[in-house]
């Protein structure tokens, strides 16, 4: 009973999508194992993570939430948010489900990877949702299991921020999930009546009673088991489980950490902690990439906020940094709810923030093993902004938020700053961009994908990790970076794609 055609390790985002894809075939049997807990239907999720108004999972004392400490820069500590249940980070995420870009996929495929074109990829971006604006057409699904919706564009903040954007002479970007080129629009989310329509419910639990799939929570996979080079299996602190293969889908943080726990990494780090080595990837853990992010918190003028309003932002701005190599590396993003209510829930009035954030920066952080226990959190260092260009792209960013809130269509509105000195010089705004530096928490590349033969790369595109057999990895950690757009999409796009790959080869 304790043997299964594959093990997928992990219930996010990826996982789901995996296991569902997977299990549609009925001869081959499936096991999922998540960590946190597996709610069995809708009312068995936590009000507050279903509630796409608020992003309370993110509050680093939900039990919900991995909450790993982690250094974006020098004397920044920082906890790093991840879902811990079925569903994984999309249960507790932002709701934002914008595709990557083309610009993304052209560089994923560069050097051979050509499942990973953007041509090779649409099919699966339009199987994957049902738009409930566009419905079926040539560049949207219609019948897939992810709702995307775009919220209403008539807050108060939301028209101010179009106007103020279009006077800046930023173009209107309609649809974020086609490939017009990068402006003010909607954000599309997945979000259904207010709800977060997290991938456990969008994968998994309508299909709960497939007989060839078993899923597991509450579980901690402990690391693979391996016969030589080949992976048979996983420990857990419940026993252990057998299978002809293993795909690790457990987040860009975890899934790293669990190939090191198995002897898969950076052969003198492991040996440092007296792990026998079975692969000798140096890729493993380092050389990730985030969007860092500051919030540039304001004052209204008048009170334009709504708590019972069914989600968090409504629209974003996406634009090109001075001689920007990739179109869009810039974003803002107006939320329309303080920020202490988003995580707390707590109805109290306070400023209003703009996510301000540097989506293509070439700063890269690492991720080491700490120690040999599973239960101990890896070394997370983010090495933010440790390139002129990244500082330099988020001052820019930074004082376009600036002139966004000082022009015009925000004279009703806004009531000052609260903390950015306004008209800063370079060294002034530097210290403050240092004092509020956060993170997107869309940690991708930690794992990456790349050609027999690039020294880094740690699976090839089909997920296969290097120097092994029966074994893969596919979750955000194998994007090679992350997209210029948040990762949401990216990271299901992943779980459908490596179901399909697996599904077009023979059972073990
Ligand atoms: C607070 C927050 C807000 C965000 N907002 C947005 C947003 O608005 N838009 C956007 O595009 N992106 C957003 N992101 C990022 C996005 O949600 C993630 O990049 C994406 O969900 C990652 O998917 P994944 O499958 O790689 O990992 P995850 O979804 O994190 O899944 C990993 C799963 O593996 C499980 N697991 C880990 N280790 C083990 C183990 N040892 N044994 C068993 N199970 C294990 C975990 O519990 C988890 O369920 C946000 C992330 C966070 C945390």
């Amino acid at each position: 009973v304790n043997r299964f055609d594959v093990i997928v390790v992990g219930g996010g985002s990826a996982g789901c999508a995996l296991a569902a894809r997977l299990s549609e075939d009925a001869s081959r049997s499936v096991l999922l194992i998540e960590a946190g807990p597996v709610p069995r239907a809708l009312g068995e999720y936590p009000a507050d993570l279903l509630d796409a108004g608020s992003v309370r999972g993110a509050d680093p004392g939900h039990p919900d939430n991995w909450a790993f400490d982690a250094t974006l820069a020098a004397g920044r500590p920082y906890s790093i948010a991840r879902g811990r249940i079925l569903g994984g980070s999309s249960t507790i995420n932002g709701g934002y489900f914008i595709r990557p870009r083309k610009s993304d996929f052209d560089r994923w495929s560069a050097d051979g990877n050509a499942e990973w074109s953007f041509d090779a990829n649409l099919p699966f971006l339009r199987a994957l949702e049902s738009d409930a604006q566009y419905g079926s057409t040539d560049t949207h699904g219609g019948a897939g299991p992810v709702v995307v919706s775009r919220p209403r564009q008539d807050h108060p903040v939301s028209v101010a921020f179009a106007a103020a954007a279009e006077r800046l002479g930023f173009a209107v970007e309609t649809d974020k999930n086609a490939q017009a080129p990068p402006g003010v629009g909607a954000v599309p989310m997945d979000v259904a009546a207010g709800i977060r329509w997290n991938s456990g419910l969008a994968y998994i639990e309508p299909i709960l009673d497939r007989e060839n799939l078993t899923v597991l929570g509450d579980t901690l996979v402990l690391r693979v088991l391996f016969e030589g080079p080949r992976a048979v299996g996983v420990e857990t602190a419940g026993g252990d489980f057998e299978a002809g293969e293993v795909v690790l889908c457990a987040g860009s943080v975890k899934s790293p950490h669990l190939l090191m726990l198995s002897g898969v990494g950076p052969r003198v780090a492991l040996e440092r902690f007296g792990v026998p080595v079975v692969s000798d990837l140096p890729g493993v853990g380092s050389g990730f990439s985030d969007h860092p992010q500051v919030s540039v918190e304001w004052r209204q003028k008048v009170d334009t906020v709504d708590f019972d309003g069914e989600t968090t932002m409504a629209s974003a701005l996406n634009f090109s940094s001075e001689g920007s190599p990739v179109p869009g590396d810039l974003e803002i993003l107006p939320m329309l709810k303080p920020m202490a209510y988003l995580t707390s829930g707590q109805r109290v009035a306070g400023p209003l923030a703009f996510l301000v954030s540097v989506q293509n920066g070439r700063s890269r952080g690492a991720i080491t093993l700490s120690s040999a226990d599973p239960r101990v959190q890896p070394t997370i260092d983010y090495r933010y902004l440790s390139f002129d260009l990244d500082r330099r792209m988020m001052r820019e960013a930074v004082r376009t938020a600036e002139s966004l809130l000082v022009s015009t269509p925000f004279a009703s509105l806004f009531g000052g700053f609260v903390s950015l000195p306004v008209a800063a010089s370079d060294a002034e705004l530097d210290r403050w961009i240092d004092d509020n530096l956060g993170t997107s928490i869309h940690l991708c590349g930690s794992a990456r994908f790349g050609a027999r033969g690039d020294a880094d790369a740690v699976v090839d595109q089909y997920g296969r990790v290097f120097g092994v057999s029966g074994l893969r990895v596919a979750d955000t950690s194998i994007l090679p970076t992350a997209p210029v757009r948040g990762p949401a999409v990216a990271a299901i796009l992943v779980g459908e794609r490596v179901a399909s790959f697996i599904r077009s080869a023979p059972l073990r």
